[in-house]
């Protein structure tokens, strides 16, 4: 099948009560266990290409390994720009046929994050293109780059922002973080649930792989909830 969009496979997620799983990939061997994996399960996925694929000159091959492995796939697949750092980026990405990208405005002051991520919005959507967007910085070490800020969405800014920008899927900051955990992750589900309950984008967690199987399980049964 052609690649697949976030909102489309979000919508599969939203029908069938399930979440849908992101993976960095920054070489041609690591998709290939991906999809073993995938269709082993029958679930859509979304290939991720992050800064540190980026700056190691990613972009010049692996949007065609990802576009040639959603070809051949019987599951569908998203490539997704991760962690975008800026509006020129996102549209070198749009160039390069990406089906999803992610802008990650959360460390620069909140009225910037909304602008540039309007920007990014408007152009992805004019070419059918999803936008992640991120409230909250996420901390840990992704990709080599460090976010050390932990920060917890802020609840009121939430309201302001889907109000504003009209993005397909929202990463926010719960206590989530990138990498190794130093012990046991810490998770504001009840932030979580408030945010769910606004009835925005469709939310995402960063640093998913390092938090214990019953949170994850725990935290997508409260994001997954239908607000009332
Ligand atoms: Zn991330």
């Amino acid at each position: 099948m052609s690649l697949a969009t976030l909102k489309e496979v979000l919508e599969i997620a939203e029908r069938t009560n399930t979440a849908i799983p992101g993976f960095n990939i920054d070489n041609i061997e690591i998709p290939e266990a991906i999809m073993e994996a995938a269709e082993a399960e029958n679930c859509p996925v979304i290939l991720t290409i992050g800064q540190g694929a980026i700056n190691a000159g990613g972009l010049r091959h692996l949007p065609d390994v990802v576009r040639r492995i959603a070809e051949s796939s019987r599951v569908p697949v998203v490539m997704h720009l991760d962690h975008g750092v800026s509006y020129e980026q996102a549209i070198t990405c749009l160039r390069a046929g990406f089906t999803s990208v992610m802008y990650d405005g959360s460390h620069h002051p909140f009225e910037e994050n909304v602008r540039e991520s309007q920007a990014v919005v408007r152009a992805a959507h004019a070419v059918g293109v999803s936008v992640e967007c991120e409230l909250g910085a996420i901390s840990g070490v992704e990709d080599g780059i460090s976010h050390n800020n932990t920060n917890l969405v802020d609840l009121d800014e939430m309201k302001r922002f889907i109000s504003v920008v009209d993005c397909d899927a929202l990463a926010i900051g719960i206590g989530n973080a990138h990498g190794i955990y130093k012990g046991i992750p810490n998770l504001d589900f009840d932030r979580l649930e408030a945010c769910r309950n606004f009835g925005g984008p469709h939310l995402v967690l960063h640093g998913g792989s390092g938090i214990p199987e019953d949170m994850i399980k725990k935290q997508f049964l409260w994001a997954s909830a239908k607000s009332t």
